[in-house]
């Protein structure tokens, strides 16, 4: 008898995640690599400096305990639980009453993605920022939901205008994503408009998630903010907090969700069915981390603070267009005018040895600008500044006529 041809092809909610516009900038980056230059890489959201010795020292630790060697609780082990409230308490002040709980995640990416398909249904609406982390609108997609943008403008300092989301969209939303102080823009949220942003959820019946990755990463001074201390916020709201950025810890794959208890139970149930948790060592590792003293977190942050200073005044001496940003470690800069920003980012690449990342990538609002890295060194920031000098651009001073490509949008950054 023979053998029927099974043809083996990938779901259709797969061909409907966005095109890796970043594959043409890894493309020229292996390109130069090869031809031997110096790359000096702003592309990658990947903390350059190691994770702090103490928290390496608990996880060698922790790796001796057979105990530790089995199956993790998928929740989250207590240590790690209690330790992550402490952190609220400490850095958010927020108080874990009865109302809200706390699970483990590998990553807020991982937790990040699984939202969609915890809680809506096929069809439904999530409102995800545009440009953005592109997790929100792939996991979107892959729950057979429909992303609809929320664009950030300039003009409104990146920052969501609810208000102006078509109606017809938000009767079918169920979720709505931020993320604040924001990748890739670099805006923060301040605490009045976190309340409006609650209120309106609360108005719309919309779970409001909250990506806080970044949270201690902001230099306007204000202290680390948590929709969780707002009130009303409770009942509504997932937030995701992650120790990659904050401890140096992307490799590691660690954080937590804390929320309503209500829905926390609800993900967590979900998540039981797909992953067996955060192995425990790793736990250890996390805890230790979140007990740290702060010295370490203002520490980083200085780091951080003076590569920012160094390149946002030399790109702006040089005559770029950088939006004034007060958070995370990147800088968002207009590209000249006449250029798309896979066109500029890809000249940067192959003519500077600079790599940095197209706006567009993010969402095609993003489209106008690229994205810097601030995880390279003081001297590297000064050498590439170097290098943009000798680089010749018709105009610099302004955001790209080339506005073409904005209906495109991408997916996939780590
Ligand atoms: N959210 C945002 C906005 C990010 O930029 C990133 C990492 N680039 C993540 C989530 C994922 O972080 P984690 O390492 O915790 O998965």
């Amino acid at each position: 008898m023979q053998k029927r041809r099974v043809v083996i092809a990938a779901s259709e909610r797969m061909s409907k995640l966005p095109p890796y516009l970043f594959a043409e900038m890894d493309r020229l980056k292996t390109a130069a690599l090869r031809r031997g230059v110096d790359l000096i890489d702003f592309g990658i959201g990947d903390p350059d400096e190691p994770t702090p010795p103490e928290i390496v020292e608990a996880a060698r630790e922790a790796l001796g305990r057979p105990e530790f060697h089995r199956y993790p609780r998928n929740a989250g082990s207590d240590f790690f639980i209690e330790a992550a409230m402490r952190w609220m308490e400490r850095e958010f002040s927020v108080r874990m009453g009865d109302d809200l709980a706390i699970g483990a995640v590998i990553g807020t990416k991982e937790g990040l993605a699984h939202v969609p398909l915890v809680f809506c249904s096929s069809g439904d609406v999530v409102l995800v920022p545009n440009p953005g982390y592109p997790v929100y609108r792939a996991a979107s997609i892959l729950a057979d939901a429909v992303p609809v943008d929320v664009p950030l403008h300039r003009e409104n300092g990146f920052l969501p205008d609810l208000e102006a989301l078509d109606r017809a969209a938000l009767r079918s939303a169920r979720v709505l994503f931020v993320n604040y102080p924001n990748n890739p823009t670099g805006a923060v949220m301040s605490h009045d408009v976190m309340k409006q942003v609650v209120d309106f959820a609360r108005r719309e019946d919309l779970l409001l998630v909250s990506d806080n990755s970044y949270s201690h990463i902001r230099f306007d001074g204000a202290k680390p903010a948590s929709f969780l201390s707002i009130e009303g916020a409770s009942g509504i709201c997932l937030e995701f907090h992650s120790l990659s950025k904050t401890f140096n810890m992307t490799g590691w794959r660690v954080g937590f969700v804390v929320g309503g208890r209500n829905l926390v139970r609800a993900f967590m149930s979900a998540k039981e069915n797909i992953d067996s948790g955060v192995f425990t060592a790793i736990q250890a590792a996390a805890a230790r981390a979140l007990d740290l003293p702060a010295a370490g977190l203002a520490g980083r942050l200085e780091t951080y603070g003076r590569r920012r200073e160094i390149l946002v005044s030399g790109l702006a001496n040089l005559g770029w267009d950088v939006f004034d940003s007060q958070g995370t470690f990147y800088v968002w800069a207009a590209v000249p005018r006449g250029w798309t920003s896979v066109d500029f980012a890809g000249r940067l690449v192959s003519q500077a040895g600079i790599a940095v990342a197209p706006g567009v990538g993010f969402g095609s609002w993003g489209e106008g600008y690229v994205r810097f890295a601030l995880t390279v060194s003081e001297d590297m920031i000064m050498k590439a500044l170097g290098r943009l000098e000798q680089m010749e651009f018709c105009s610099i001073k302004g955001r790209a006529a080339a506005l073409a490509g904005r209906r495109r949008s991408c997916r996939r950054e780590s």
